[in-house]
């Protein structure tokens, strides 16, 4: 047995609203022996074409998990027999400074990734997901991708910046860190700056499904496609959390209405069981835009389902829970 292993603190030993607050109340560790998988904070917010307070979204994130229990019913799954979590802290980002704080990210979830830890990211806006996605290439090479968005984030640029919560994906399939053919975006909708906006991103080879087909063929369906299209490769999940109808996420940067609910969104994630994941993130959640937590509750609440995923696959697929340290 590994000696060292990290979960949540027990809520029948000490209350839930007790304690400093780290994501499910996960030990505070930046040493990767033993760890399976690690939160990642990435509070970079001023890549934005709108609202600013990104910033903010992982301490909202982390509080409003407090609530979250260990035990996943759907799943029937003891997340944290099969993994080894912590909370790896915020890395030192650079506001307003994007390619600073690109260098950043490369350089923090390096050691994570190296080390075969799964990183679970909380931004921030979706432009750390080019970052992110940076640093995984140099572990996992190109990889596929599942977009939870309402927008394409595939524009050239705004007001002549190239690096935005905007553009990124399309720099991603540019720089060769995503293979587009493996590419899905799920939840694509709102008004557009022009017609042409949707046949850009089809072009660079994505895979659009708007949220309007997603609600008419429905989530089993939907599913099916998703599967089909990622494959059996690594598998990168980014999550905007505007994909969410702004009803049940009003905290956020760039809301689309009419959206899927969050009882869609958590219905969505929990298909994805046995697809190779080898990363997440969870952006553009804004508290001072939020009410009541709901945004943060249902942000923590997906990095929940993300974690469920994972110890899913690792007992599934039977592999040791902690590879002895090298
Ligand atoms: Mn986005
Ligand atoms: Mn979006």
């Amino acid at each position: 047995m590994p000696e060292v292993r990290y979960r949540p603190v027990d809520a029948m030993k000490a209350p839930r609203f007790t304690g400093i607050g780290s994501f499910m109340r996960l030990p505070q560790v930046t040493n990767m022996d033993g760890v399976d998988a690690a939160i990642v904070g990435i509070p970079f917010d001023t890549g934005v074409s709108y609202r600013v307070g990104g910033r903010f979204g992982p301490a909202a994130i982390r509080e409003a998990s407090r609530l979250l229990r260990p035990y996943h019913v759907e799943h029937e799954i003891e997340i944290f027999d099969h993994l080894s979590v912590v909370d790896a802290g915020d890395l030192a980002v650079v506001p307003g400074n994007v390619q600073a704080s690109y260098a950043v990210m490369i350089e923090g979830l390096r050691p994570i990734l190296e080390a075969g830890v799964v990183p679970l990211a909380i931004g921030g806006d979706h432009g750390i997901t080019l970052g992110e996605l940076r640093a995984v290439a140099k572990r996992h090479g190109r990889v596929g991708l599942i977009d939870f968005d309402s927008h394409t984030d595939t524009w050239d640029s705004y007001w002549g910046e190239r690096y935005t919560h905007g553009t990124w994906c399309k720099r991603a399939i540019e720089e060769g860190l995503i293979d587009s053919r493996r590419a899905v975006q799920l939840g694509i909708r709102g008004s557009l700056y022009g017609s042409e906006d949707r046949g850009a991103a089809r072009a660079l080879g994505l895979h659009l499904i708007p949220t309007e087909e997603l609600l008419r063929r429905g989530v089993d369906e939907v599913l099916a496609e998703v599967r089909q299209r990622v494959g059996t490769g690594p598998v990168f999940l980014t999550f905007d959390i505007d994909f969410v109808d702004p009803g049940f996420a009003p905290g956020t940067g760039t809301p689309e209405v009419g959206g899927p609910s969050s009882r869609d969104a958590l219905r969505l994630v929990r298909g994805l069981r046995g697809i190779d994941l080898i990363g997440f993130d969870l952006v553009e959640v804004l508290p001072q835009y939020d009410h009541g937590e709901v945004t943060s509750l249902l942000a923590g609440t997906l990095l929940h389902e993300f974690l469920a995923l994972i110890a899913l696959r690792r007992r599934d697929l039977g592999e040791v829970l902690n590879a002895a340290p090298s």
